[in-house]
């Protein structure tokens, strides 16, 4: 008889909602994560007293009542609104584009000014069929928004000119014809009190991890330790490159200790011009209201990912497609692994909606077994 029911390769939100939902049914679950910590990208380490969001700034936001209701079962959530600003050279601006950045743009007090303003804006571009990133944002929102907000924040994300991306990158860019400054449009928001750690510690309760542990140093061996498998990591490395690599864009974070107690009064401020390297610098403590003497604050700079880095976001263009496609055929032969989350699943997910296909992975394969 096998030790184990489960082996979770991973201890992000996937690994351990999966690994919750086993144990409250009775199954045995071992999770391992190579890293030395729990929570995969949802992970705070604290300095100076404060939550570091050591993966980037992670806000959850959720319009589905039950998977709210499903994180408040483990940690309570603050009621923090994510209102970024935008910095172009030293002009700030609000996020999302609403009347308070049209405001600032143009001096432009009413919906309808704006509206004329943007139609005017626009219309210089107007006979243009998009064939790249530029053109398409031209189109859609005109030369000021563009050239200040747009176009250098997104060269520095992609790493290449705005001419040289595809148009179907930006499909939309809404605009908002209210002084409402909040970036999410969902019904919940917040940022659980005392950090994430708590709701991933919450849903590991009682479960054993192993930290630090590679899956595919000893694979062989621990695969004879349980049932099943739950996958987390990223498809192509389990089927070993086959069909060659998937391709992600990368971040560097730079965190520092500041002496002084606010640095620059928001949690995120975004950088949109091209000359400074970095997109966004975050400011920890903002997130939790935090009165700390110090600030921490983080700066993001994307990269181009390599092997051995850090894969974060995909790119989920036509050949990687195609690519993830090929490598998703093969878990057919696969019974006994379930490929779970953004990098078995290859796919951009917010935390509620890996929570949610979590829980439809669990219930699914639970019920098989019942
Ligand atoms: C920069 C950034 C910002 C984000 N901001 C937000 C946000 O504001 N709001 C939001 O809702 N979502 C945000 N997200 C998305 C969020 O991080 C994901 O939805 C969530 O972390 C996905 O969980 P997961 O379990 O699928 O993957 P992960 O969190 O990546 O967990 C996978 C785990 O598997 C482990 N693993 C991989 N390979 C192996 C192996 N071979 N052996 C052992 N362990 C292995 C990894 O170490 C990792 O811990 C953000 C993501 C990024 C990258």
């Amino acid at each position: 008889m096998m030790k184990y029911d489960y082996l979770i390769v991973g201890t992000g939100l996937f690994g351990a909602v999966f690994a919750h939902e086993a144990n409250k049914q009775g199954k045995k679950c071992l999770l391992i994560d190579k890293r030395n910590h729990i929570g995969g990208n949802t992970y705070c380490e604290e300095t100076e007293g404060i939550n570091v969001h050591k993966y980037g700034a992670h806000i959850f936001h959720t319009n589905d009542k039950k998977i709210w209701d499903y994180v408040n079962n483990f940690v309570e959530f603050n009621r923090y609104t994510n209102t970024p600003v935008a910095r172009y050279k030293n002009e700030l601006y609000n996020l999302p584009f609403n009347m308070n950045t049209f405001n600032k743009l143009w001096g432009v007090k009413t919906p309808r000014e704006a509206k004329q303003k943007i139609e005017e804006q626009k219309g210089e571009y107007k006979d243009i069929k998009p064939s790249n990133l530029e053109e398409q944002a031209l189109t859609l929102v005109g030369k000021d928004i563009y050239e200040k907000l747009i176009k250098g924040y997104t060269e520095k994300q992609w790493g290449r000119k705005a001419t040289d991306l595809p148009p179907f990158i930006i499909k939309r860019l809404p605009l908002r014809f209210t002084y409402d400054n909040n970036y999410f449009n969902d019904k919940y928001q917040g940022i659980p009190i005392g950090g994430y750690n708590k709701l991933i510690e919450g849903l590991l309760d009682g479960i054993e991890v192993r930290l630090g542990v590679n899956y595919f140093d000893t694979k062989d061996e621990l695969d004879q330790l349980a049932d099943k498998i739950v996958y987390t990591g990223p498809i192509d490395k389990y089927f070993n490159f086959r069909f060659g690599e998937l391709e992600y864009r990368s971040l560097n974070f730079e965190h520092e200790v500041l002496d002084t107690d606010n640095f620059q009064g928001n949690a995120v401020v975004n950088y949109t011009e091209y000359e400074i390297p970095f997109t966004r610098i975050l400011e920890h403590k903002h997130f939790e209201f935090g009165k700390q003497k110090k600030t921490v604050i983080t700066k993001e700079y994307p990269i181009e990912w390599k092997q051995g880095m850090e894969p974060y976001y995909p790119v989920n263009d036509e050949k990687n497609t195609a690519r993830f496609k090929k490598y998703y055929g093969l878990t057919k032969d696969h019974e006994n692994v379930i490929f779970g989350g953004r990098l078995a699943e290859y796919k951009y997910y917010d935390m509620h909606q890996v929570i949610g296909a979590a829980l439809v992975k669990t219930r699914k394969e639970l019920n098989k077994n019942d």
